[in-house]
């Protein structure tokens, strides 16, 4: 394995290990971590840029987006506790580097991805890496993807001051979801912090607060 990379893997490693007290999770399950040592992030980076694919940092890919931090991948992967025959929705495809570490993991990959240019390059280079399972879908993703809905999983990559009702209700028994939330304002702009929710039998959520994160905004209404 290329040196840089394997020295990423060590520091979402250290990272996990680090925050533990505020995840619940010092240790990242193998399957995670062998889906982050697998999946190449330098392909999902435009041109100019995939000299910074080995930095732990989001990193900007147009239209004002970012593809997350490797750790902040790793982890939110992590916290949605996939099986093999999960199926998964993810909002916000962006560069599609996440519904790549998600298809490694599970059965079926549903992303919805507001920008269509984004979209369209998404699949594109998912399709050319051979991702089979992964279908990226243009459209408003505060309305999730009802089509095939439930989930087993979902994980939304762009912040919003509330956990979008569509979503909750496309969330199967037991499912879970992991999403930035705003919770106030400091000088550095919105303060979001990482939550995780699963489904209960009766319908009710039980919540996980978890670190403090900065995603882009999640956009429009439902
Ligand atoms: N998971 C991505 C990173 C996503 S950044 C990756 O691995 O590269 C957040 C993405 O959410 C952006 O692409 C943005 O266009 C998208 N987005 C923002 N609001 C949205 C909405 N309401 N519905 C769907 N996608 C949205």
């Amino acid at each position: 394995m290329e040196a840089r990379w394997a020295h990423l893997l060590q520091e979402i490693t250290a990272n996990a290990r680090e925050t533990a007290a505020y995840t619940g999770r010092p240790v990242l399950s193998e399957r995670v971590m062998a889906a982050m040592a697998k999946v190449p992030r330098i392909a999902f980076l435009p041109d100019d840029i995939r000299v910074d694919a080995y930095l732990n940092q989001p990193l900007p890919i147009g239209y004002g987006q970012t593809i997350s931090q490797p750790f902040i991948v790793a982890l939110m992967t992590d916290l949605l506790d996939l099986t093999p025959t999960d199926k998964v929705l993810e909002i916000g495809s962006g560069s599609g580097y996440q519904s790549a570490i998600l298809a490694e993991l599970v059965a079926e990959v549903h992303s919805v991805e507001l920008v269509a240019d984004l979209a369209k390059s998404a699949a594109r280079r998912l399709a050319k890496l051979g991702y089979r399972t992964v279908h990226i879908h243009h459209g408003q993703g505060r309305r999730g993807w009802l089509q095939d809905a439930p989930y087993a999983a979902i994980l939304v990559a762009a912040a919003s001051p509330d956990i979008p009702p569509h979503l909750i209700e496309q969330l199967s028994v037991d499912g879970r979801m992991v999403l930035p939330v705003e919770e106030g304002y400091r000088d550095t702009g919105t303060y979001q912090k990482l939550l995780k929710i699963v489904k209960q039998r009766d319908n009710t959520l039980k919540q996980q607060h978890c670190l403090s994160v900065a995603f882009v905004p999640l956009v429009g209404r439902d």
